[in-house]
């Protein structure tokens, strides 16, 4: 086992039990993963430095980057409609947003959550990379503490230490729900609760390659911005390309997919229905379930967390199924993980 400093890693030993429940420790799920077991001593001088948390953002720069995340994307959106009423539209940058929604979205369902948060499968290194990119173009935080933060949901899920729950610490009544989802929504990400969890990832921690694609995320939400804004503006040949291409296909696309994201944590915790008992609140939400990619079937989730599969019926759409079981199909995606019908049977709930 690795030895974490005490101060940080407070919670070791259920975090071990709790790793071992939403994800697999015999995975790894890159090709140059290191082995993390309890007779292993000789991780790399820089997994050691990384495991103080130091490579990563420390509180007060991840709480700017929280403030930034959240207000920069609504006035791009602002700036957007004032040009759009003045007759500045183009339609390669709605295309542009329809497509980075899509490729982003998939970095952070597939790439942070399906892949390094839980190990529902496994990938070669350059793919997982790939994913690990497309998710840091989200703006949704480094993967090392986006990851870190959902683990700890799963461990402590609507209950007091959960750090999204629309639930915990709100009593009944309309004006507690309404304040206990917006804290699940969004109000969490300004939290002291929203970091410090690095107890949850030394899997991560370990692992040079994602420290270094970590440590470089302010450079992929920048590529997320001029990527679209490049492309629009080769398309028109026009500077005004360049700038509607960054409004839409850049801050306009994160507005939305933080908020479809942010919807997991509020919407999929309060509406919808549920099929299988799970110790908390989470909920199948058809409309999350397609604007999210999967990620709606919220429920099937908490349920078994370490399936690559969320939409566990056939119609419940999970577009980020499909690519994982496309990846595999090519030979890109191994060591998939999926429920066995004797689980899902002895979890399914009698009562709706
Ligand atoms: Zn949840
Ligand atoms: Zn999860």
């Amino acid at each position: 086992m690795l030895e974490l400093a005490p101060n940080r890693f407070a919670f070791c030993e259920i975090t071990e039990k709790i790793l071992r429940d939403l994800t697999d420790d015999s995975v790894a799920v890159l090709d140059d993963e290191p082995s993390i077991d309890s007779s292993d001593s000789g991780e790399s001088s820089e997994s050691n430095d990384s495991r103080t948390g130091e490579s990563v953002l420390s509180r007060k720069e991840m709480h700017l980057a929280m403030l930034a995340a959240v207000a920069l994307p609504p006035i791009g959106i602002a700036v957007a409609m004032v040009l759009l009423w003045g007759g500045w539209f183009g339609w390669s940058s709605l295309i542009a947003m329809v497509v980075m929604y899509i490729l982003t979205g998939l970095g952070v369902t597939i790439g942070y959550h399906r892949l390094f948060a839980h190990k529902a499968f496994a990938t070669p290194t350059p793919i997982g990379v790939f994913f690990m990119i497309l998710g840091g173009m989200s703006a949704q935080g480094p993967l090392v503490w986006w990851v870190a933060t959902h683990r700890r949901h799963h461990h402590f899920s609507d209950h007091e230490m959960d750090p999204h729950s629309p639930h915990a610490g709100f009593s009944n009544g309309i004006i507690m729900r309404t304040v206990g989802f917006l804290h699940a929504h969004i109000g969490w990400l300004f939290t002291s609760t929203a970091d410090n969890n690095y107890e949850y990832v030394p899997d991560l921690l370990a692992n040079p390659t994602v420290m270094r694609i970590n440590r470089l995320f302010p450079l992929w939400v920048a590529l997320g911005l001029a990527i679209p804004g490049i492309v629009c503006g080769i398309i028109t040949m026009s500077w005004m390309g360049v700038v509607l291409g960054v409004l839409w296909g850049g801050l306009a696309r994160m507005f939305l997919l933080h908020h479809a994201t942010w919807s997991i944590n509020s919407v999929c915790h309060v509406w919808g229905w549920r099929d299988y008992r799970s110790d908390d609140h989470s909920r199948n939400n058809p409309v999350m379930g397609v604007l999210s990619f999967g990620e709606g079937w919220h429920n099937n989730h908490h349920a078994f967390p370490t399936s690559a599969r969320h939409g566990l019926k056939w119609w419940q759409l999970d577009i980020s199924w499909i690519v994982i079981r496309s990846l595999q199909s090519i030979g890109l995606a191994s060591k998939v993980r999926l429920p066995t019908q004797e689980r899902m049977a002895a979890r399914r709930r009698i009562a709706p």
